[in-house]
């Protein structure tokens, strides 16, 4: 194997300019060019995994197939490059901690002081190379959460330097900025880049590479500024303004040459780029017209628009990739549970994941809209929960029927914990217990379900601690909702459908298949729910 190469990405000025899918991108065009990636994710904050975080904190909490509980970047990752990834891929403040407690504690280090320099970083070194050698990889690109300048990721920054100092020709360090600009003369402003360069300078790097992001293209002449300022030839200083569409940021990097750029730097053995299926892809995009509404009804708002689409990154990303593949563009909208009398101007609605009681009845309302009314409906995780609850409600005549998540006491508790669930519950132990991960499903014969996925037997990324109740499964189906999904010992509810004669598509599955949709290959269940909006 080539000698390994690392490639980390750090941020200046602000956060939120896009770090994440310009790894992701940086990724793609590495990868296009017959390199062996791998992509970790490191986030500054101690919490050991994302999994114990409120979606508008940080995100979705993107769960892989191992089980990990994770940054939603690492959707980014999975989605550009089209691979699996494992917890190995994501790191956290509280993760590297933890794993040299856990040393220190079995006394791996030999009756030695730990100390968190060098003791920390050189565990992230282990960690980053654990991934690396998990994925095969020739290279490892690592995104560091944050900005720099930040005293939270300073061990992280460490690391990049400790690591240059023993490998000085295989160590890349990129900075993604921002620069603002200022109105009146549409000027970009290049002073916060310079400073971010200084204060990363500041902790022993020097930058490879400035990824610019802006509203615009950057002259030459600002190009030329930073370059002189911060240490770098010309060609390093990398012109990404806004694209329409982030798919659009491989392309435009590959163009700028930031392909061919690090190649050279890394000495990598130079090689063909293919990029003709993501370049068609993308160019297909930007030509449809023709639109599908799509009504999400959701609780994580609170925050601004911004932090909204992010704790549904995954279902966004989702119903565009079926969108696309059936020729058109999706028009999203966020319905405020309470306003579900706003949902007659839908194509199409999508309850997904949550947890707890807050805005529940609003749901279920928007979910009997969908019933009632035969809008094609998708419900993810908690929206599936939540249709069984309607249909116990208005269809099985069981009033009052809850999900004891909602209501401890309610008389018909049609959704429960599942039962090696409870016990963590009442010891507290939440952080990485729920049921997580791909877990196998089968599918009954002739279901929408079988008919989506054209096969029998699948394999889906689960995140939850309550099921559809098993003592109610019989009352359910003689009712008419059909269980088309489940794990095969037949106990546990995987999908659950109304058949087509009743509707013309309602069903919520207990997994999230938003997890597992990329760009070129759109999930099955979201493809027909997209194919019965169009209808
Ligand atoms: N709160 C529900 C459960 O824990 C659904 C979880 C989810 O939507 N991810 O089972």
């Amino acid at each position: 194997m080539a000698k390994r190469k690392y490639i980390f990405v750090t941020g200046g000025v602000m956060s939120g300019v896009g770090k994440g899918v310009a790894t992701a991108s940086i990724g793609k065009i590495l990868q296009s060019r017959g390199h062996k990636i791998t992509a970790v994710k490191i986030d500054p904050y101690v919490n050991v995994d994302a999994g114990t975080m409120n979606p508008t904190e940080h995100g979705e909490v993107f769960v892989l197939d191992d089980g990990g509980e994770c940054d939603q970047d690492l959707g980014n990752y999975e989605r550009f490059l089209d691979r699996n990834f494992s917890r190995l891929n994501s790191l956290t403040t509280g993760s590297v901690y933890l794993s040299v407690i856990n040393k220190e504690r079995a006394l791996k280090y030999k009756g030695r002081c730990v100390e968190v320099v060098p003791h920390i970083p050189l565990q992230v070194i282990e960690d980053l190379n654990a991934a690396a050698d998990h994925d095969k990889a020739d290279i490892v690109l690592v995104e560091i959460g944050g900005t720099v300048g930040e005293y939270q990721n300073i061990l992280f920054l460490e690391t990049i330097r400790f690591l240059k100092l023993a490998h000085p020709d295989d160590v890349i360090t990129i900075l993604v900025s921002y620069l603002p600009m200022r109105n009146r003369d549409n000027e970009l402003k290049t002073k916060p880049t310079q400073y971010a360069v200084r204060t990363l300078n500041s902790t022993g790097i020097q930058p490879d590479m400035i990824l610019a992001r802006a509203p615009l293209p950057l002259d030459n002449k600002r190009r030329e500024k930073i370059a002189l300022n911060c240490n770098l030839s010309i060609e390093d200083v990398i012109s990404a303004p806004e694209v329409d569409d982030v798919y659009e940021i491989p392309i435009q990097l590959d163009k700028a040459g930031v392909a061919d750029r690090l190649s050279k730097k890394l000495g990598l053995t130079k090689r063909k780029r293919d990029m003709k299926e993501w370049t068609r892809f993308v160019g297909k995009i930007k030509r449809l017209k023709k639109e599908v509404r799509i009504g999400i009804v959701g609780k994580y708002f609170g925050t601004g628009d911004f932090i909204l689409s992010d704790s549904y990154l995954s279902v966004i990303e989702s119903v565009k990739y079926a969108s696309y593949a059936l020729g058109v563009k999706p028009k999203i909208d966020w319905v405020d549970a309470g306003k579900w009398k706003t949902l007659n101007q839908y194509d199409g609605i999508i309850v997904p994941g949550g947890f707890g009681s807050r805005d529940i009845e609003g749901k279920i309302r928007a979910i009997r809209y969908a019933r009632e009314k035969k809008v094609p409906f998708l419900g993810l995780c908690y929206g599936m929960q939540l249709a069984t609850i309607e249909f116990a409600r208005n269809v099985a005549g069981l009033r009052g029927a809850n999900s004891t998540e909602i209501d401890k006491k309610t008389r018909y508790p049609v959704i429960d914990v599942i039962p090696d669930q409870k016990e963590k519950l009442e010891k507290a132990k939440y952080g990485g217990t729920m049921r997580l991960g791909a877990y196998p499903a089968v599918l009954g014969r002739e279901t929408i379900a079988a008919n989506a996925y054209g096969k029998r037997k699948i394999s889906e990324r689960h995140r939850h601690r309550y099921e559809v109740n098993p003592e109610y499964i019989k009352k359910l189906e003689s009712k008419g909702l059909v269980f088309s999904g489940k794990s095969p010992d037949g106990i546990l509810m995987e999908i659950a459908e109304l058949p087509k004669k009743k509707h013309p598509f309602f069903l919520g599955t207990q997994f999230h298949p938003e997890l597992k949709s990329r760009p070129m290959s759109p999930h099955p269940l979201f493809l027909a729910f997209i194919k019965a909006a169009l209808k």
